[in-house]
């Protein structure tokens, strides 16, 4: 079908993103077309314009998280139906690799794949300019439809509405997980946690959910720091510097339980900011994407095995996207999950690249693209 899609046509080069034409298949063997009624506008998609994460290959329709209507399937789909809603997650699980039945699905073999350009059996599914077009993620949700495969869509209650759901296919999770299940915090914690954008005031609400005691979140961004408080944050602050201050007091000198980092964009010392924050035997969870090619950090070896601590990577907060994504779907129909308050703005497709320089001027918590059919 013709419908239209924000493109890179230079990644990598500040470009800003191409809104044109472009053509999408009908779904083949284990895929499905969605009509999306929202995707998120996350840092993963500025990275690729910015180079942060370099791409070898070029066009891209960006968009790695939305959320839609399924209107037809392909051969071999048996766990979907015309009609299911959806969400569309940055990373598949095909539920049958070693990882996916070790419960690891963040892992999954299918995830080596999604920026290699192309649908997992190499071809394209969506045309441009009479060339192929590689979707970000495996989705693309930077267009009206998407012919995507089974394992990167999770179905939802169709009671829940389709916009903020949107946003559980990446930076909620992430942020969320990155609390509940990489940093495993515990009941009466103090936790810190470095910056509070889309993903990082996930974190702050899973570490509410976890119950931690004190939640000292740093942001320089202020309104990012009123709005924290409304998601769990019991000590936001602007620094580093003040962090320092409030955990030796709150914790008698011992140190944080647990430290996340989750800022737009990760550099070296932070990692040593953290490990200065952290009690004895704590835990570091570095989930904030650093540029690809940084390798300076900056890092007390010495205190940090004497002190037992772990630094802790995790990608998509280490949660299960079949389980965790409809378990954050109902804990947000219950009223126990805050979606709508993530949301600081809608665009349409057309004014996506406002939507980016809004994200790089940190006015967004969350912007959304709705799509009008
Ligand atoms: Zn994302
Ligand atoms: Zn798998």
């Amino acid at each position: 079908m013709k419908t239209v899609g924000a493109l890179l046509w230079e990644p990598g080069t500040n470009s800003g993103w191409s809104v044109e034409e472009i053509e999408i298949d009908p779904p083949k063997r284990r895929e499905v077309t969605v009509q999306l009624a929202a995707s998120g506008i996350c840092h993963s998609d500025d990275h690729l314009d910015t180079g942060d994460i370099p791409l070898p290959w070029a066009p891209i329709l960006g968009g790695h998280e939305g959320a839609g209507v399924v209107t037809e399937v392909g051969p071999e789909v048996t766990d979907l139906q015309e009609g299911d809603h959806v969400v569309m997650s940055f990373l598949p699980s095909c539920g049958k690799c070693r990882m996916c039945v070790a419960g690891r699905s963040n892992m999954c073999e299918l995830g080596a794949g999604v920026l290699a350009g192309f649908a997992p059996d190499g071809t394209h599914r969506i045309h441009a300019r009479g060339k192929g077009v590689g979707p970000m993620s495996y989705l693309g949700t930077f267009a009206p439809y998407a012919t995507v495969p089974v394992d990167a869509v999770v179905k939802i209650d169709p009671e829940i509405p389709l916009m903020p759901a949107s946003l559980i296919g990446c930076g909620v999770p992430t942020g969320w997980g990155s609390s509940v299940y990489a940093a495993e915090i515990q009941l009466g914690d103090t936790v810190v946690i470095f910056g509070t954008g889309g993903v990082g005031m996930n974190a702050v609400q899973g570490a509410a959910h976890r119950g931690a005691k004190n939640i000292v979140t740093v942001d320089p961004v202020a309104f990012k720091r009123e709005k924290a408080k409304e998601f769990g944050a019991t000590h936001p602050v602007a620094s580093f510097e003040e962090a320092a201050q409030l955990i030796e007091r709150m914790t008698n000198g011992q140190g944080a339980d647990r430290v996340i980092i989750t800022v737009d964009v990760a550099r070296g010392d932070i990692v040593e900011q953290a490990n200065q924050l952290t009690r004895r035997g704590g835990v570091i969870v570095l989930t904030a994407a650093a540029p690809v090619m940084q390798r300076d950090v900056q890092f007390d070896l010495f205190s940090f095995a004497m002190s037992g601590k772990r630094l802790q990577g995790s990608l998509y907060g280490t949660t299960n996207s079949k389980n965790d994504i409809p378990l954050i779907a109902d804990m947000y129909k219950n009223g126990q999950f805050k979606l709508d308050e993530l949301i600081t703005k809608t665009y349409r497709l057309e004014d996506i690249n406002e939507a980016f320089a809004d994200l790089r001027e940190g006015r967004n918590i969350r912007g959304v693209i709705v799509y009008d059919h």
